[in-house]
């Protein structure tokens, strides 16, 4: 493929994040809280979550593999973390989610394995076709550090926030209660705030146009979610704390 038609896709795609902003601020993907009987295909939770999500590092690393890719450890560092981030999503993440008896509709992990598919494609091909070798220098280049920073910083934030949630619940249990303590005291969903943090680090670390369209879809997905969440909150429990905001500490 040529250089201009990647980069003319990879601009659209980024623009269509951004054009979905909308959409997705006036309807909330329907899983979890937010899923809706009306969605008749649906299929187990958990099974669910791991199709969707191991198709990310597999698309990954096959654009990578069929390319030629060269392995300094600045690239190893990133697909590493990469392919870390989608063992615990895709593996770990579900087999400890207390959603027993809870499906997800297919139409959901369809558009999701869609978002992997095209996520691993422009990421994958950027480093296994088009992008020139990271020198080892890199690692010492600030842009890199700040980026490691934020990105362990936000993966700490995304898994902490995710097992708090779910130890709300008992084995068995599938009903919600309030979320208290720590980030909760600030924010209804830490878990989609770090998420971002990590990705944003990421894009950081890598410093090219793939992994910032990356950040934004994840912002694009996650802002609108965390803003429905608080939504449901407050329409859920009339004690819910008034001063708790949705996503961004005293702002949004
Ligand atoms: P949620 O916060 O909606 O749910 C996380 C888990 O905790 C679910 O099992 C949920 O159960 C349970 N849970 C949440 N709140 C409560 C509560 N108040 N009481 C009891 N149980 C609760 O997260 P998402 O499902 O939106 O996302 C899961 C993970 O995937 C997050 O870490 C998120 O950042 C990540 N993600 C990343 C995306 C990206 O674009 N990079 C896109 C989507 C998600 P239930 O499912 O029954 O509600």
């Amino acid at each position: 493929m040529k250089i201009e038609t990647f980069q003319n896709l990879l601009v659209g795609w980024m623009i269509l994040a951004l054009l979905l902003v909308p959409v997705q601020l006036g309807m909330a993907a329907p899983y979890g809280r937010h899923n809706r009987r009306s969605w008749r295909l649906q299929i187990n939770n958990r099974i669910g979550w791991m199709l969707m999500e191991i198709v990310s590092p597999l698309s990954l690393w096959y654009w990578i593999c069929r390319g030629n890719p060269v392995m300094t450890a600045p690239l190893a560092l990133l697909t590493g973390l990469w392919t870390l981030h989608y063992f615990n999503r895709s593996i770990v993440f579900p087999l400890r989610i207390r959603t027993r008896g809870k499906q997800i509709p297919l139409a959901v992990v369809c558009s999701a394995v869609g978002f992997n598919l095209v996520n691993g494609f422009f990421n994958g091909y950027w480093w296994g076709w088009v992008a020139p070798p990271y020198p080892a220098s890199w690692l010492g280049d600030p842009r890199f550090i700040a980026g490691a920073l934020l990105f362990v910083v936000g993966a700490w934030i995304n898994h902490r926030a995710d097992t708090m949630l779910i130890a709300l619940r008992n084995p068995g249990e599938t009903g919600y209660r309030i979320p208290q303590g720590w980030l909760f005291r600030y924010i209804s969903c830490p878990n989609h705030f770090g998420e971002i943090l990590e990705w944003c680090g990421f894009a950081m670390m890598a410093w090219n146009l793939p992994a910032l369209s990356f950040a934004m879809w994840t912002a694009a997905n996650l802002v609108p979610r965390a803003l429905a969440h608080h939504r449901w909150y407050r329409a859920r429990f009339a004690n819910y704390p008034p001063e708790r905001k949705a996503i961004i500490p005293r702002l949004m």
